[in-house]
């Protein structure tokens, strides 16, 4: 008998911007984590949690507040392989060891890779002592759905976009999209790290999901006071294409961060778009 299709909802975590061991900042902020967001796809008795943060301290608050929806935690989907989303994994799984781990094949390489990255140059440096030991890796998915509760939740492979091989999900029955780090909500961008063509495919990218048009937009990385309009989709595009015209303008640190902050006076975490190399 087929699974009975019951009505889904979600619910969205933020873990608060934290500071990191860095030699202080030139220009923005002193150095500083953005907010991360985790999400909760639920239904009447099952769960599905995308990206279960980074810190030992955050997971465990995550892991606390999945608790408080009570439902049965069937997978935890990582979208992209960037450790501020997914090293908060042993702390949720010690909570809910019958949750299946999911993630699309590129996600899992690119965790592989990141085991192996030089110490000093890991997140694990930054937040050292705050972060668990070993991480398991998921399961490759093979099909590109996630079922709950006799829906789908999809699986959109974004390619690269803050980093290789990223992927978003996208809730149909709740015209709902969880973006990862394909779009960031009034949060400045992790866009240090990009090339003029990086970052056209990130547009791409962003452009794929304005397409299916949805109703909410969940960013990886959002300022915790803002609704999940799906606008984000249209201003992280403008936000990609004013830094790409004013990289093409060779600005120094300082001409960058005032032109970055005068066009975007409210938006969190005024370092990111300065941060290079890290994960
Ligand atoms: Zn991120």
């Amino acid at each position: 008998m087929p699974a009975t299709r019951s009505a889904l909802s979600y619910d969205v975590f933020t873990a608060p911007e934290k500071p990191f061991r860095a030699p202080p900042s030139k220009v923005g902020d002193p150095p500083a984590w953005d907010p991360t967001t985790s999400t909760l796809i639920f239904g009447d008795r099952d769960a599905v949690l995308v990206d279960p943060l980074m810190t030992v301290a955050e997971a465990t608050a995550l892991a606390q507040w999945v608790a408080l929806h009570d439902r049965n935690l069937t997978t935890i989907y990582i979208t992209h392989g960037h450790g501020d989303h997914y090293l908060g994994l042993p702390v949720v799984l010690e909570r809910f060891p019958d949750a299946q781990v999911a993630a699309a094949p590129g996600t899992v390489q690119h965790m592989q890779q990141q085991d192996n990255f030089p110490p000093e140059n890991s997140i694990r440096a930054l937040f050292l002592d705050q972060v668990a030991g070993d991480v398991p890796l998921p399961e490759p998915l093979e099909s590109r759905e996630i079922p709950l509760e006799g829906s789908v939740i999809r699986v959109i492979e974004t390619g690269h976009t803050d980093t290789v091989d990223t992927t978003s999900l996208h809730a149909p029955d709740l015209g709902l999209i969880v973006s990862g780090d394909v779009a960031y909500n009034h949060c400045h961008m992790y866009v240090g790290d990009t090339t003029a063509d990086g970052r056209a495919e990130w547009i791409a990218a962003l452009d794929q999901l304005a397409a299916l048009n949805p109703d909410s937009v969940v960013c990886g990385h959002k300022d915790p006071t803002q609704g999940n309009p799906p606008s984000v989709l249209a201003e992280s595009r403008g936000y990609l294409e004013y830094y790409g015209q004013l990289r093409e303008a060779a600005l120094s640190d300082e001409e960058l961060f005032d032109a970055l902050v005068d066009r975007y006076p409210d938006w969190v975490s005024r370092q990111q778009f300065l941060i290079l190399g890290v994960g």
